[in-house]
């Protein structure tokens, strides 16, 4: 049995049994990383002493719900003492003085922290190529990027280096990846989880998530993660449901609405077919789907990259050489050092994104681009409250197209930020989302399905998403690696 092929739910079946140990998972999965990652390079911080360490120290209480089950986080989200550097030179060495609170509830469910995943730098990027330590490959065809920019995390996954792991998603850099690797992505609601230790980009839209093997896992994860945290004034103060166990309920009678704003021109006719086919299972499945609208679809892209950028702009400033990360040697005063730390530090997708925001701010500006963008943003979130008053979830593809070559788009960014047209407005309106494994296309590329939900209502999402898997193999599929 290879123990790093297997789900979370499974292993955690075996251990309870007793025929395996945590550190025998541990060293397998070891093993995976040491043979695989070269070529993946999906991991970026990974210091095998200290998982094999925790093993030891776990004892035999098996209480907690992830109790000898190893897991990947992204570089983005802080570990104590642990490098944390969002692949990012700016943050070379930093090392944080204290835990997310999701690594926290991890490691009180008896979770083993493996290492640290590749992402663009400050999740700017939908490709895993802004990263200081290069860019991640796509396990099913190295020469494609994994998407992003929770690259590393969907990667190591898809590759069996990971049993699952934990990304974050600003505009679908949980989705997008996860479509583009053939895994299941979860984005909760905004305020599901709590970003405290979770390094901004953009804190009106980010959310830390699952990416896993199956639904089952992405439940049994996000039931972990989920919750009220004081040190988030933003998360919000709900009970977290039984995520595992409420999956497994019927879906008959399900009211799913399937926006024409998603099967536009440019998508890929492969993507398109493996989409409407999916749909079609689970209309037959015994949800009722319908065609409808989401009239201002069209504007998220622009909103998106104003918002977030405005946002990044303003949480990117505290890097100035001072408190965090690498110090340029040669300085002359101080406005001279934080010249030059930034120069050095930040890569060229984070100025540019620094210097848009810095000019949607502006004054001048202002009302021109960030004040109309928000009350675009409104608009947008209204489209969701309307079609929620009829439908309990919404289908889409998750990405227009499959994952395209390295280097096809890193010149043109654009094009790159189109790549985002799907996954942008649930974080606009705050709302769950999940992308589920739906297809191949004919060169072995996967496909994913996008199903939305209403605010804190991940249990229906991933109800679909379950029971669809349940219907199909594409999540069992796994690329030669
Ligand atoms: N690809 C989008 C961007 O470049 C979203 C990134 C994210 O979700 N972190 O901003």
């Amino acid at each position: 049995m290879e123990l790093n092929k297997l789900t979370a739910h499974e292993l955690i079946g075996i251990l309870n049994k007793g025929d395996i140990l945590p550190i025998d998972i541990c060293n397998t999965l070891i093993g995976a990383v040491r043979k695989k990652d070269q070529g993946i390079n999906a991991v970026v911080h990974f210091d095998d002493k200290k998982p094999v360490e925790r093993c030891k120290a776990l004892g035999n209480d098996k209480s907690g719900a992830l109790w000898g089950i190893p897991i990947f986080i992204k570089d983005n989200i802080c570990v104590k003492d642990e490098l944390t550097t969002c692949s990012s030179n700016i943050l070379e060495g930093f090392r944080p003085p204290y835990n997310a609170t999701v690594i926290d509830k991890l490691l009180c469910s008896g979770a083993v922290l493996m290492g640290k995943t590749n992402m663009d730098e400050f999740a700017f990027g939908s490709s895993t190529e802004t990263s200081c330590y290069g860019a991640t490959r796509n396990p099913w065809d190295p020469e494609r990027i994994p998407g992003g920019s929770s690259g590393g995390s969907a990667a190591c996954v898809a590759a069996d280096e990971a049993i699952f792991a934990l990304g974050s998603d600003t505009g679908g850099s949980i989705r997008q990846p996860a479509s583009l690797c053939g895994v299941v992505g979860l984005k909760p609601t905004y305020g599901r989880v709590s970003r405290y230790g979770l390094i901004a980009f953009a804190s009106s839209l980010d959310q830390i998530g699952p990416i896993a093997k199956d639904v089952e896992d992405a439940a049994l994860l996000l039931k972990v993660i989920a919750g009220h945290d004081d040190m988030d004034s933003t998360s919000v103060d709900m009970p977290v449901p039984d995520y595992p166990a409420l999956i497994k309920q019927d879906i008959k009678g399900l009211k799913i609405g399937v926006p024409k704003e998603y099967f536009i021109k440019g998508i890929d006719p492969e993507v398109k077919q493996a989409v409407r086919s999916a749909i079609d299972k689970i209309e037959k499945m015994g949800a009722v789907c319908e065609d409808m609208s989401l009239p201002h679809t069209e504007y998220a892209v622009a909103v998106y990259y104003l918002v977030a950028t405005a946002e990044a702009s303003s949480n990117l400033a505290r890097f100035d050489g001072v408190q965090y990360g690498m110090r340029p040697g040669q300085v002359t005063s101080v406005i001279d050092m934080h010249k030059k730390t930034r120069q050095q530090g930040f890569g060229s997708e984070a100025k540019r994104r620094i210097i848009l925001g810095t000019f949607a701010l502006s004054s001048g500006y202002y009302d021109a681009y960030y004040s109309r963008a928000l009350k675009v943003r409104t608009l947008i979130k209204r489209d969701f409250d309307e079609a929620f008053k009829k439908y309990d979830a919404i289908l889409t593809p998750t990405s227009p197209t499959p994952a395209f070559k390295i280097g096809e788009k890193v010149e043109d960014p654009l094009t790159m930020y189109l790549s985002d047209i799907f996954t942008i407005s649930a974080n606009l309106a705050g709302i769950p989302c999940v992308s589920i494994p739906c297809g191949f296309t004919k060169a072995g590329l996967p496909v994913g399905l996008q199903i939305l939900g209403k605010a804190f209502d991940e249990e229906t999402v991933l109800k679909i998403a379950h029971h669809y898997e349940q219907a199909t193999d594409w999540h069992k599929r796994r690329p030669l690696t």
